[in-house]
């Protein structure tokens, strides 16, 4: 017998025929013999629709309210999917996060998880039942309701699987697992069987937009064996696991990121404290930096260039206005810009992998504003308007059509 960890997306359970066909996938595991614990995020867009609804009536809710907004959604896909399971007469219980024992920090909207209190779930396997928790959400010391982020719950089913010691996470999906690109800009993208941790965790934050990316930082960090599949195709989908097992591929991916912003100052003075300033000033405001870029001192003065998120553009401005030594009319930004990466562990090792993407780049006549590398990545900034090409192009030139 094996405890099985499975988390259903919002699209997986988007109406009563979607909630079906999962409750199909659950059922037929826990008929096996297993023990079976599902995670659910909202309902198709009800998060998005939530957002909105509460923009309505405040254009600045604070956090603790839209957390308690937030979370219903996924306590509407839990009841469902559980009277669902119910129909077909298999014993079953729904848990809110709280009730399912997990603790996280203050942060609302932005909530980690510190603890999983086990004892409720237990109870309840030992009862033999399926037990479906709403993802995304748990409470913190004030005994209120927080969420953990947009995307959070696949953190919460990775977390579960490791309080819980499960034998399997499984991350069900729309797509059948995890592509050496995005299936949707270039045609030749090829599913792989398995990835590494390490490479996951790029692609995860490169914008690849399957997992969560806590969720993947969590799984290595615990050695949990996880799974990214489709809800509706039913076939094997991507194995994310430790590196050894991975079969050694120079590139396993090409990731296009758009949520990315870059601010360029200039002229600032070719002296030591300059770079500390202005990234102490970011940190203040906690502003996560990217890819950052220093010209070389020319005339005592010299530039340096950064991107942050979209969302943290603006505020970074503001925030560099107060530094001293810097005038507003030397910062200039960008929000046209992409961030186009390729990813792979057995990059470090290989000369030519850079040359080789800055190839299919001039091939495509693109130029490229900023580069940033890593032991397994290799990550350049360019407009826009020419990403989804340089991605085709990158996938092309590495040949990972297969
Ligand atoms: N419902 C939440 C969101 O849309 C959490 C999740 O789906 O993982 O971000
Ligand atoms: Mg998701």
């Amino acid at each position: 017998m094996s405890l099985i960890v499975q988390k259903f997306g919002g699209s997986s359970v988007k109406d009563a025929e979607r909630l079906k066909n999962v409750a199909d996938i659950i059922t037929k595991t826990y008929a096996a013999g297993n023990q079976v614990v599902v995670v659910v995020s909202a309902q198709g867009d009800t998060t998005d629709d939530f957002i909105e609804k509460a923009r309505e009536v405040n254009l600045k809710p604070s956090r603790r309210e839209m957390d308690v907004l937030l979370s219903a959604g996924e306590q509407i896909s839990m009841a469902l999917l559980a009277m669902t399971i119910e129909s077909l007469g298999y014993p079953v219980v729904s848990l809110t996060g709280w009730q399912a024992g997990i603790q996280t920090s203050s942060h609302y909207s932005a909530a980690k998880i510190h603890r999983i209190n086990t004892e409720r779930l237990s109870m309840e396997l030992d009862k033999k039942n399926i037990v479906i928790v709403a993802g995304f959400q748990g409470i913190n010391k004030y005994d209120d309701i927080t969420t953990l982020g947009r995307g959070g719950s696949d953190t919460t089913a990775v977390a579960l699987a490791a309080a819980l010691h499960a034998d399997l996470c499984q991350i069900y999906t729309d797509v059948n697992g995890v592509y050496t690109t995005d299936p949707r800009i270039c045609k030749g993208a090829k599913k792989l069987d398995d990835i590494s941790y390490d490479e996951m965790l790029e692609l995860a934050s490169l914008g690849a937009n399957v997992l969560h990316n806590r969720s993947v930082e969590l799984a290595k960090k615990y050695n949990i064996k996880l799974e990214v599949l489709s809800s509706l195709t039913r076939e094997p989908g991507t194995m994310v696991k430790e590196v050894e097992k991975v079969e050694k591929l120079l590139v396993r991916g090409v990731t296009k990121d758009n949520d990315v912003a870059r601010i360029s100052i200039v002229d600032i003075p070719d002296e030591p404290g300059n770079a500390f300033r202005i990234f102490a000033t970011l940190a203040q405001h906690e502003i996560n930096i990217d890819m950052i870029l220093q010209s070389i001192g020319r005339d005592g003065k010299k530039d340096i260039s950064f991107t942050v998120a979209t969302a943290h553009m603006e505020e970074a401005v503001e925030a560099l206005k107060t530094c001293p030594g810097i005038v507003a009319e030397n910062i200039s930004t960008r929000d046209d810009v992409s961030k186009v990466s390729i990813v792979g562990a057995g990059m470090v090792s290989h000369a030519g992998v850079a040359s080789t993407m800055f190839e299919a780049l001039y091939n495509s006549g693109i130029n490229i504003h900023m580069i940033c590398t890593s032991e397994i990545k290799v990550s350049v900034l360019i407009d826009r308007d020419k990403a989804n090409l340089a991605v085709s192009a990158i996938h092309d030139q590495f040949r990972l059509e297969g």
